[in-house]
């Protein structure tokens, strides 16, 4: 199955792809990640991506649509995958069906912008190993510490209260109109974002197989 998951940034689409992966067994895929490994490594593709990523605002079309053309192209994408993070705007999602790429299913997690809010500023993730963490919701056992690796945990400098407003208002500018795209093209299923992500995690099995 070839899936997209839409959402508002801290939507938790993050953690609702890695469920689906374990699910259906296909490829998790998000930009936002692959983006943030080649800042690690100092590739070319991350230093044009970082000012942009910063300050909170899209990587341009032309970059991402190259990511995610060779990501695409692996031979793990064979049976489907899950798009986490691509498209983000109507350009890329133009761009996906000029590869000839038969999306099956779109689903929108709805969470409103202050819930967003109060997710994001709390957010902690592991610098060495990505782990992620919530200062209320899912404290790590010691403060500043990966249960997972040991590794420093930190405030994503994009997570900071002001970036995250500019990503939410670059969402509801650029992103939000993807979802009138898939509604036309009949594939759109919406899922409300609950408190608990168990709960979430149901609504999106129950929409894969609606
Ligand atoms: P994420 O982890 O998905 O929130 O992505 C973090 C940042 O990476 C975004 O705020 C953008 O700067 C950049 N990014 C990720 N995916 C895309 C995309 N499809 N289009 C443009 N920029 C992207």
């Amino acid at each position: 199955m070839k899936l997209i998951l839409l959402g508002a940034p801290g939507a938790g689409k993050g953690t609702q792809a890695e469920v689906i992966c374990d699910y259906l067994n296909i490829p998790a895929i998000s930009t936002g990640n692959i983006i943030r490994e080649a800042l690690k490594n100092g590739t070319e593709v991350g230093l044009k991506a970082k000012s942009y990523m910063d300050e909170g605002k899209l990587v341009p079309d032309e970059v991402v649509i190259e990511i995610i053309k060779e990501r695409l192209a692996k031979d793990d994408c064979k049976n489907g995958f899950i798009l986490d993070g691509f498209p983000r705007t109507v350009p890329q999602a133009e761009a996906l069906d000029a590869m000839g790429i038969e999306i099956d299913k779109v689903i929108d997690i709805e969470v409103a912008d202050e819930k967003i809010m109060q997710r994001l500023s709390g957010r902690r993730v592991c610098s060495d190993c990505g782990a992620s963490y919530h200062t209320m919701y899912k404290p790590s056992k010691a403060e500043g510490v990966c249960d997972k690796c040991g590794g420093k945990t930190v405030l994503r400098k994009d997570d900071h209260p002001d970036t995250v407003k500019e990503r939410l208002s670059v969402y509801h500018t650029q992103t939000e109109p993807l979802k009138d795209y898939y509604e036309k093209a009949g594939k759109l299923q919406i899922v409300e974002g609950q408190e608990e992500v168990k709960d979430t995690s149901a609504l999106v099995i129950k929409a894969l197989e609606a």
